[in-house]
Formats: structure tokens, C-alpha cells, sequence
């Protein structure tokens, strides 16, 4: 008898947290609705890279991140043949210092002012390897920031949404809907 009622309050205290869950996600849906914001784009949606680092761990990191973003399909970046000059470069660095201070990753970038638009003619992204690791990044989250890289590589600004790879500090978040309405927004006109 005793056993039982021990039984049934667990399962109230479960469906209490799913209820509470399933308000918060609600909630949060709303107010993170906004595709995520450009500031340019390329001319063409066939981008080239090559990955110009010698370790082949991060080779590999940069790879999947490339995956993740030809699977939303808007774009579709081709590793550029020897001898060919691509059009963004993704490297790692031992270290790495910018204006703004240390960061996971940085991506540098050159674009022609069209008016309203401005067409992205190359790109470099480069990870840094000692920060990365200092901070313990697993080899997802390290995946999470090259993605979020080459987010910016293809023109996409920063989203005020935790759950946007392009969110500005976070190494949790991979490509979400907003990423991919944004970067068709970007593409599509
Ligand atoms: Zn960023």
C-alpha cells in the first residue's frame, strides 16, 4: 500500500514538469520567431572552400560543419580543386587575438557595396585551437563554432536567439529554422 501511493505522487511531480516544460517552449517560440539577419550574400549559391590547416582533427570539424550547412540546401559548398582559388579559406590558428578581444572563432571577409546589398567575394574563417581547448569544447561544440563561422563566410549577422547557431556567444547551438529562413532570405531575392 505504502508503495503505491510512493508510485503515484512521482508521477504527479512528472506530469508537473512536463506541463511546466511544454509553457516554457511556447513561450519561447514566440519570441524568437525572426529568421536570422544578413548582411550579405554571393553572387552565386555554388560557394568553394578549402580547409587550409594541417590537423586533420580539425580538417574533419570543418567538414561537418560544411555538411550541416549544404544539408539546408539553400547553398552548396564545393571543396575547391588543387590549384584552384576558393572562395572562403577555413584554417585554425594556435592562437588567435582580435580588437575584440579573445574569441572562439573569427571569420574576416571582403565584399562589394551593391547599394541595398553588399556580394561577399572572399572569405576566411579561422578557429582558435588554444582557446577551444583551454575551454574544454567538446568536438561537437568545436563543430557548433565552425558552423557559426561559416554562417558569417555566407553572410549571415548575428541572432538575438539562443537557439540560432548564429547566436553571438554560445557553443551549444547548431543550424536552427530561423538560420535557414534567413539564409534563404539572403539568397532568394
Ligand atoms: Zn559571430
Amino acid at each position: 500500500m505504502l508503495k503505491k501511493i510512493v508510485k503515484w505522487t512521482v508521477l504527479v511531480i512528472a506530469t508537473l514538469v512536463v506541463t511546466l516544460a511544454t509553457c516554457s517552449s511556447t513561450i519561447f517560440a514566440a519570441a524568437t520567431s525572426k529568421p536570422t539577419p544578413s548582411w550579405g550574400a554571393w553572387d552565386q549559391t555554388t560557394i568553394t572552400y578549402k580547409t587550409n590547416t594541417s590537423s586533420s582533427y580539425y580538417k574533419s570539424v570543418w567538414k561537418n560543419a560544411v555538411k550541416r550547412w549544404n544539408k539546408v540546401g539553400v547553398v552548396q559548398l564545393k571543396a575547391a580543386k588543387s590549384g584552384e582559388k576558393a572562395d572562403i579559406t577555413l584554417t585554425s590558428s594556435k592562437s588567435l587575438s582580435t580588437k575584440s578581444g579573445k574569441l572562439a572563432g573569427y571569420t574576416n571577409y571582403s565584399y562589394l557595396n551593391k547599394g541595398n546589398e553588399n556580394e561577399i567575394v572572399s572569405a576566411k574563417s579561422t578557429l582558435n585551437r588554444s582557446l577551444l581547448t583551454k575551454y574544454g569544447y567538446t568536438k561537437n561544440q568545436r563543430t557548433n563554432v565552425a558552423t557559426h563561422e561559416i554562417g558569417h563566410a555566407l553572410g549571415l549577422s548575428h541572432s538575438s536567439s539562443k537557439s540560432s547557431v548564429m547566436y553571438a556567444s554560445d557553443r551549444y547551438a547548431s543550424i536552427n529554422h530561423q538560420d535557414k529562413v534567413g539564409l534563404e532570405d539572403a539568397y532568394n531575392d
